[in-house]
């Protein structure tokens, strides 16, 4: 009998015998943006690159493109534009990404899909999109009381009413879109509030996403810096939303939805949740058996695992040294539960992730409070 190092689960077998399918991120501005929201992740990332401004050049953006539209086996490929803020590039760096794209498809059908902040879109943008087919995420928190709470621009004033002009010009050229909400410690006790405001605001497909973070305070009137949860001095942020907090911000929503509007909107969560539980793929990495498949290609080339672990030591390689199949490939699924331990290779420059972030490191009661059918659903 083989010994259990050397064997791998059917579906993790199955994966890497099948066609090469995968979504990257890109992230052309890097951690580039004109708003400073509280919570943000991703400004620190600029530490990484030595403080320079991260901007994609034309020459990378060909390479990756072309690299990363001959690395997918599947007759549709995705590119997802992240940031930082993306718009930041301006809009002659998205012409020329389709322009790239149209070359280099190989008769393969190309989507685009971009993340912002909305405070950036002008009715130029929202023509762009529009014409090329790009799926656009909105960043909005909620109600204005919410939204202004953390995302703030550079000078710390509000953003709310900026994000809803962008929107606007968003909905009067017919872009198609969804909304990003964060669910933070403002956002506590609003749910049902959130998602009414949401649907007047056009959106039918909602993400919400709860912030947890951990930071070590500088100086009195530097941001702080977020870090992972065992850091030496590290202390949760003011502003994460508690477990329970969380947990009810969304059974608020479910007892809304599953009344009315199964089938009208969609909430990212509830339907990878019943996916999940129906053993079909599930969409958030969080249900998921492991880690896999939300790479992330920094301004340079560089490729990380996962846009939460974008710090040196969870380097991939960069994709204009390396073909992105074989970055991609030792991408194995086996940092969270799968039994298979990484090949030596792979444990050096993929070191183990508790992904999802910082899951196991704390108890979730939350996640009871949303599951549990605390009441009759219908
Ligand atoms: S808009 Fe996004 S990238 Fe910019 S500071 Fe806010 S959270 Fe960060």
């Amino acid at each position: 009998m083989r010994p259990q190092e050397q064997t791998i689960p059917l579906e993790d077998a199955a994966r890497l015998s099948g066609p090469l399918a995968f979504n990257l991120m890109f992230k052309p501005a890097g951690s580039l943006c004109n708003l400073g929201c509280s919570y943000c992740y991703y400004l620190d990332k600029a530490d990484i690159y030595g403080g320079r401004e991260p901007r994609m050049s034309l020459e990378v953006l060909e390479a990756v493109t072309k690299a990363y539209i001959h690395a997918n086996d599947v007759p549709e490929v995705q590119f997802v534009w992240h940031g930082g803020e993306p718009l930041v590039m301006g809009l002659d760096f998205y012409r020329k990404a389709v322009e790239f794209q149209k070359k280099y498809a190989n008769g393969k059908t190309v989507f685009n899909s971009i993340q912002t902040n909305g405070t950036l879109l002008t009715p130029e943008w929202a023509r762009f999109f529009r014409e090329n087919r790009f799926l656009v995420g909105l960043s909005l928190d909620g109600p204005a009381f919410i939204h202004d709470r953390y995302r703030l621009d550079r000078g710390g004033a509000p953003t709310f009413s900026r994000v809803m002009q962008g929107l606007q010009m968003l909905r009067t050229e017919g872009v198609e879109f969804n909304t990003l909400t964060t669910v933070n410690k403002a956002s506590e006790g609003h749910g049902a509030q959130v998602y009414a405001f949401l649907k007047e605001a056009g959106s039918h497909y909602m993400q919400f996403l709860p912030v947890v973070e951990y930071v070590r305070f500088r100086g009195k009137k530097e941001r702080p810096v977020i870090v992972e949860p065992l850091a030496p001095g590290a202390a949760p942020a003011f502003w994460s939303v508690s477990a329970t907090g969380f947990g009810q911000f969304m059974a608020d929503i479910f007892d809304v939805w599953v009344r009315r509007d199964v089938g009208t909107y969609y909430v990212q969560l509830f339907d990878s949740a019943l996916a999940a539980w129906c053993g079909m793929k599930e969409g958030v990495c969080i249900f998921g058996k492991s880690c896999s498949g939300n790479a992330v290609v920094e301004h340079n080339g560089d490729l990380y695992t996962c846009d939460h672990f974008v710090y040196p030591a969870y380097k991939v390689g960069n994709v204009l040294q390396t073909p992105i199949r074989e970055l991609m490939e030792m991408d194995l699924p086996a940092q969270k539960l799968s039994p298979v331990p990484l090949p030596a290779g792979l444990q050096r420059r993929m070191p183990a992730a508790p992904e999802p972030r910082h899951r196991g490191q704390r108890p979730l009661p939350g996640l009871q409070a949303f599951l549990l059918p605390h009441r009759p659903l219908l």
